[in-house]
Parts: C-alpha cells; sequence; structure tokens
C-alpha cells in the first residue's frame, strides 16, 4: 500500500526531535586523528608496500606512464593486504558511467583454486583490469549488446578506498570505462585526457616566465548545493520518488521571500545528519568544509577545500553517494535535483577552476610582485578568451533535463554564457586594449596596477551573483553547473578550451619573437589584440534582466534555452574540431557522447509526462471529483430548502473546480497526442524536440491546473504532501 498524506504527516509528528546518532569514533576525535583513514593514500601506501614499489608507483602517477604487470601485482598484494586488515572482503572496480551516478560491481577476495583450495588473492590482473557486464550502460551506440564487452581500467592517479556500507567493507579502486576498442564511455577518460592535454599546452607557456615550471595541474573546488526532505514526506510523493523533482504542488505562500533561511541557524536534524556526512567523508578523505543554509526553504550547502581535478570530481561523486545513504540513517533524503520545487531556488554545483605548477603558484593570482603580473594576466585574459570561442561548447556540457528548470529560467545563472571579471580587472583590461600600440608604457602602468590593488577589490568581485561565469580573485567559478551534474563534463571543457586556446597564444607569441620583437613586448601584443576579440564575451551587470538578452543577441551571444538545442553543438564542426585537435575525443566517441546525452533527456522526460499522467489519474481527480460532489450534494440541498441565496459561494468554488478539470482533460489529450508523436518519431533529436516543445508546455498546463484546485479543494482530501509540509517541517 502505498503511503498517504496523512500517514507520512504522522510519522513526522512522532519523530523524535532532535534525533542523535552514533557517528562513531570521531565523537571526541580531531578531525586530522581519523582524516582519510579510508583511503590507500601515502602512510598506507608507505607500510603496505616495498620501498621500490612505492616510489615507481608514485612516478608512474606524476608522469602518466605505464605500470608494469610484475608492479601491479606487487600492488594489488599491498593494497589486499591493508583492505583485510581494515576488515574488507570484496574488491570493486568503481566508475563513473554517461549516467552521470557512479557503478561499481564487487568480486570477493576470496577463491577456489584449481585443486579445490579456498584462498584469498588479489592480482595485479584484477586490480589492473575487470570486464563488468556493462551492456546496461549508456554508450550511444558504441557497443550493441551482443558484443557488450566494456572494460574498466585502473586509474592510479586517484587513489583507492574503502567503502562502508552498514557492516560491510568494500576495496574500491578508480577506474575509467572503456570499450574493447578502448574508447571512452564514461566521464573519467575524457577528463584525464584533458588533464594531460592542458598540461602539456600551459607547461611551455608557463616557461616564458618562469623555466622551473614542468608540470601544470588543474584545481577545481565545488561547492554542492541540495535540499533535504523527510523520508516519510518524500516517499508520499511519487513525483519525488520518480523523477526527482515535485511533478505538481501549489507554492507555499511563504516560501524565501523573507529570506529567513539563507546563513540562518541549521535544524537539529539536518545538523545530525550534516555531522554524520562530515565524519563519513572525513573517512574517505573528502575536504568537506563549509556548512551552511542556502537561500530556499530546507536547502543546503557543502563545500570541500579544493584538490586536483581528478580527485575532487571522484570526491564530489562519492560524496553525492555518501549523502543519500547517510540520509536515510536519519530518516531524511537529500534531492540532488537542479529544481525540486517550483518557486523557489534551485540547486546548483559551482565549480571553481583554476590551474596550478609544480613550483606551488596559482596561474589565476595575481600578486604583489608587478613582474608577476605579466603571467597572470596572460593565463587570465586566455581563460576570457576561450570561453569567448568556446561558450557553446562549455554550454552543451551544462545541459540536461534537470538545469532546464534554472538556466535562463530567471533565477541563478542564464543560458547565456558570458564572464563577469569585476570592475578592477574590466577596467584595467580596457586600459591595455586601449592602449595605443606605439605606447607600450602605458600599457606595462596598466599591468603594474595590478598588484597595487588592494586585494579587498579583487576578492569582491563575487558579487555579481548572477554571471554564470565569473573570476573571483584567483580562480574562475562556473556557477551554471547542475547540483546533480558529473564535474568531469564541464571541467573536461575548461582543460580542453584552456589547452586548445594555450597552443594558440604560444604560437601567436613565437610568430612575433621570431621576427624580432622582443618577448615581454610580444606578449602584451598579443593579450591586447585578445582582449578585444573577447570583448563580447564580458558582461558585468545583471544576467536576469530582459535587456540582457537583446543586449546579447545584438553582441552574437547565443541563448540556447533547452537541452537539446543546446546539445547540437555537438555534431558541429566547432566540436568536432574542439574535441578531435586536442585528442579528448574522437568522432566516434563524441556522437556516442551526444546520443547518450538526448537519450538521458528523452529518458528523463518520458518518465516524467507518464508519472504526471498517473498522478493526476490516480491521485489528484478522485480527491477533486469527491470535493465536486460533496459541493454538487451541498447546492442541492440548499436548493431543495429554498435557499437558493446562500449557494453563491459553493457555486463559484464548484465552477472554478470544473473549469480547472476541463482544461486537465483538455491537457491530458493533448499531452497522450504528443507522446504517440514521439513513439513515431525518427530519432532521438526529433523525440527530444516533442518532448521539449509539445510535451512539456502540456505538463505545464496541467500541472497549473492541479495547482489551482490544491488551493480550493478540502485540505482533509488533498492526497499530495503540500508545499509548506515538505520545505517547512516542523
Ligand atoms: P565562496 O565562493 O562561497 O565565496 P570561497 O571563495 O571561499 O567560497 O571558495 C569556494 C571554493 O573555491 C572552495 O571549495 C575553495 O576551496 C575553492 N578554491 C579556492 N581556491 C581555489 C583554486 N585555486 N582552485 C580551485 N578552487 C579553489
Ligand atoms: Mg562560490
Amino acid at each position: 500500500m502505498s503511503i498517504t498524506r496523512f500517514n507520512a504527516l504522522n510519522t513526522i509528528e512522532n519523530r523524535p526531535d532532535p534525533l542523535f546518532f552514533d557517528t562513531g569514533e570521531s565523537e571526541f576525535d580531531t578531525i586530522a586523528s581519523y582524516f582519510g583513514e579510508n583511503v590507500f593514500g601515502e602512510d598506507a601506501m608507505k607500510k603496505h608496500l616495498p620501498e621500490d614499489a612505492y616510489l615507481s608507483l608514485k612516478a608512474a602517477v606524476q608522469s602518466g606512464q605505464k605500470l608494469s604487470r610484475g608492479l601491479a601485482d606487487v600492488i594489488a598484494n599491498g593494497l589486499k593486504e591493508w583492505a583485510q586488515q581494515k576488515g574488507c572482503t570484496h574488491f570493486a572496480h568503481w566508475f563513473q558511467p554517461l549516467t552521470g551516478k557512479t557503478a561499481e560491481k564487487h568480486d570477493s577476495f576470496f577463491t577456489m583454486t584449481h585443486d579445490g583450495r579456498v584462498i584469498e588473492e588479489f592480482t595485479g590482473g584484477a586490480l589492473v583490469q575487470q570486464e563488468p557486464d556493462g551492456s546496461s550502460f549508456p554508450s550511444g551506440g558504441m557497443r550493441s549488446t551482443f558484443e557488450a564487452r566494456g572494460y574498466t581500467v585502473w586509474d592510479p592517479s586517484s587513489p583507492a578506498f574503502i567503502m562502508e556500507v552498514g557492516e560491510g567493507k568494500t576495496l574500491c579502486v578508480p577506474t575509467i570505462f572503456v570499450t574493447y576498442g578502448g574508447e571512452a564511455q564514461d566521464f573519467k577518460l575524457p577528463l584525464l585526457r584533458s588533464q594531460s592535454f592542458l598540461d602539456r599546452a600551459a607547461v611551455p607557456v608557463c616557461q616564458l616566465f618562469d623555466t622551473n615550471v614542468n608540470k601544470v595541474i588543474a584545481t577545481l573546488g565545488w561547492e554542492q548545493e541540495y535540499f533535504v526532505v523527510d523520508e516519510a514526506l518524500f516517499n508520499a510523493r511519487p513525483d519525488l520518488a520518480m523523477t526527482g523533482r515535485t511533478l505538481l504542488g501549489r507554492p507555499a505562500s511563504k516560501h524565501q521571500q523573507l529570506e529567513d533561511h539563507y546563513f540562518g541557524s541549521i535544524p537539529e536534524r539536518i545538523y545530525a545528519f550534516m555531522r554524520d556526512l562530515e565524519t563519513e567523508s572525513h573517512k574517505l578523505g573528502i575536504p568537506v568544509r563549509t556548512r551552511h543554509n542556502e537561500v530556499a526553504p530546507s536547502q543546503y550547502e557543502v563545500a570541500p577545500i579544493f584538490e586536483e581535478i581528478n580527485v575532487a570530481v571522484d570526491h564530489n561523486q562519492l560524496l553525492m553517494d555518501l549523502m543519500e545513504r547517510v540520509a536515510r540513517r536519519h530518516k531524511l533524503r537529500v534531492l540532488l535535483h537542479e529544481k525540486p520545487f517550483a518557486g523557489v531556488n534551485g540547486s546548483g554545483k559551482h565549480n571553481n577552476w583554476s590551474m596550478g605548477t609544480n613550483t606551488g603558484v596559482n596561474l589565476l593570482s595575481p600578486g604583489k610582485e608587478p613582474s608577476k603580473n605579466l603571467s597572470f594576466l596572460t593565463f587570465f585574459v586566455n581563460t576570457v578568451m576561450a570561453v569567448y570561442k568556446y561558450a557553446d561548447i562549455l554550454r552543451a556540457s551544462i545541459a540536461h533535463a534537470g538545469n532546464d528548470h534554472r538556466l535562463g529560467a530567471n533565477e541563478a545563472p542564464p543560458a547565456i554564457i558570458s564572464v563577469f571579471i569585476g570592475e578592477a580587472m574590466f577596467k584595467l583590461l580596457g586600459q591595455i586594449a586601449n592602449g595605443k600600440k606605439t605606447d607600450d608604457a602605458a600599457v606595462k602602468r596598466a599591468i603594474d596596477l595590478i598588484s597595487k590593488l588592494p586585494n579587498l577589490e579583487l576578492d569582491n568581485t563575487d558579487r555579481n551573483r548572477t554571471s554564470p561565469f565569473a573570476f573571483t580573485g584567483n580562480k574562475f567559478e562556473i556557477r551554471a553547473v547542475g547540483s546533480s551534474q558529473n564535474c568531469a563534463g564541464p571541467m573536461t571543457v575548461m582543460n580542453t578550451m584552456m589547452g586548445l586556446q594555450l597552443i594558440e597564444f604560444k604560437a601567436d607569441v613565437d610568430k612575433l619573437t621570431s621576427k624580432g620583437t622582443e618577448q615581454g613586448e610580444a606578449i602584451l601584443m598579443v593579450l591586447k589584440n585578445y582582449i578585444r576579440k573577447a570583448k563580447p564575451i564580458l558582461f558585468e551587470g545583471n544576467n536576469y534582466s530582459d535587456e540582457w538578452k537583446e543586449e546579447a543577441k545584438e553582441r552574437g551571444l547565443n541563448n540556447f534555452t533547452n537541452t537539446p538545442e543546446a546539445l547540437d553543438v555537438l555534431s558541429k564542426k566547432l566540436a568536432q574540431e574542439f574535441y578531435g585537435k586536442s585528442g579528448i575525443m574522437n568522432a566516434v566517441e563524441l556522437d556516442a557522447f551526444h546520443q547518450v546525452q538526448l537519450h538521458g533527456y528523452v529518458t528523463k522526460l518520458d518518465i516524467e509526462a507518464k508519472s504526471l499522467v498517473e498522478l493526476v489519474h490516480s491521485y489528484v481527480m478522485p480527491a477533486v471529483l469527491r470535493y465536486q460532489t460533496e459541493l454538487a450534494d451541498n447546492i442541492a440541498a440548499m436548493k431543495a430548502l429554498d435557499m437558493d441565496d446562500s449557494i453563491g459561494y459553493q457555486k463559484d468554488v464548484l465552477k472554478r473546480i470544473l473549469k480547472n478539470s476541463g482544461e486537465i482533460k483538455e491537457g491530458l489529450d493533448k499531452l497522450h497526442k504528443a507522446l504517440e508523436k514521439v513513439h513515431h518519431a525518427n530519432d532521438l533529436r526529433e523525440e527530444a524536440d516533442i518532448l521539449c516543445n509539445k510535451v512539456k508546455p502540456q505538463m505545464e498546463i496541467i500541472r497549473d491546473a492541479v495547482d489551482d484546485l490544491e488551493g480550493i479543494v478540502d485540505d482533509q482530501y488533498w492526497p499530495l504532501v503540500k508545499y509548506r509540509e515538505l520545505l517547512f517541517p516542523r
């Protein structure tokens, strides 16, 4: 039997509050004493690996070189020893298929020899490569199911860890997921490729300024937003359970107008959940550090200290997994969807991105020494130029069904990609761009100015919260990423666009110096040229305004307001060259990636439409009809008593019910017709188009009518948990 609204409300009424949970040994320990205890990190490696194996592994990770089979055996053995001492019985290759979630297939260490002896083993072969039955993962047609072999291959650059689920402990090995032919079918392989591509492109540029630089890594610090609701209420909302968002629901009269939730005190139940989540995260080496209430009621944020990009991506994926698991322990549910509730803010995942060198320099950090600022300016301007050129590809990397409810929907970042750099930098770039070619002293003066800017001014660039892409003092913050997304998608694009841009920059500078221009002068000339070209992408104003839409159009910036349109670029020359030249994805991989993204969109919308139809028929309308009958009976009874004068109210309500019911009926009819068309579409792109432009609008019409009914039908009849109950728990 399904859980009814009143059952659910009763359940939370009787829930002990606050809930106290045993969060393990951490209670009185410092975080440092257990941080990373479930990770095969430095200490564990030193303890469980022979010294030469430890050094070879480290060297291989640094250089990206292949490990020998013999070495893999030694490492596997050390890993097994460590894991068994910690109580693991199984190991798993952990990977990130294009579903956006994580996947794992467990095998036990226990096995039988050919002569029937029971042993526990973990070979180098099992560590390095596995063949999960991956036929059900999206591959965009790269593998047909009869040749479904997909392989997971160890990624030594992300450390192995132990996943604890209840009493069970599993050694997890981070891997990439590829076809038999080695083509990427996950988010990780393109990310790893983009990382080394950026490294190769950025080092020669760094060496223009400092010959000691021989490695550049991309860094990522994500900020994860999420909602939390009570589990019983969640279970009484089939739409939340099926689609991750509410398909119906009248906004509560109080939502976020008072802005009293943002940074407010954290409710005790949520606080217990957060502490538990943090402990679990810290054990896994996820450096979460910040927690606070977000703008919408029942919305929160968690953020870590930034890390090297590959590890940061893994940690975010792990965290999302932990959140869902830990929440259940607390009889709560975490909603990672971008827009679980209409009328209040949605959830994003800001991706703070920068680059660091082996010499410990953040390449996007302006310094106090004027001599260093030409380097800062170089990386800064090249980032702006890269976004200018490849904005459409960045837009595609954040396009998915959930994010369509945020981007361009008059809250959070718009679908138009632009860059906000703050007043101080904006002025400076203007001075450089307008400086006369003959007067490079003026430009140099402008650069010297960077070092004289008070820190405050640069740090405060964060103030424009409406921008999808903002410079925040020493990093760029990509704010348009969706809360449920794997960061690897947009981060791969960032690394790649930067790599391509830096290669071009180096070539442009070389061209000038080979003709005898002094290097500093050449760099300045090239940057000046870039600033002039990239100017249309710089926008300091209010991104939510209608004027910006107009202005952006005049500037030639695209505004793709839905996923199918935003993804179209993936089949165009721009993307083919972008991914092809950089080697991040070949033509087959790119096409498959595009198909998988479209397929995900189509599937999600189809599920949403079907869930809505079912909810309307089996939940909403029966309640509406009952109340309608009651009203009609009342009117008839009053008439029988000759009290026609006193039935005005009843009649008005009845009329409103009938009007809404009529709209619902019409909406459902059109919805069915549109869904029928989807089944007869020729390809995924056409299906996506119909779902987006025919099905979705009908869903909105039906929703409006149902939400109006919610406001007039007897509360005792209304079967779905209301917004105020979900969002404002006692
Ligand atoms: P907010 O954006 O809320 O003001 P902060 O600016 O303090 O918060 O930091 C947001 C995130 O940016 C954190 O995860 C932080 O670790 C990360 N961050 C800081 N410096 C860098 C960097 N050089 N590269 C990548 N991320 C960074
Ligand atoms: Mg931020």
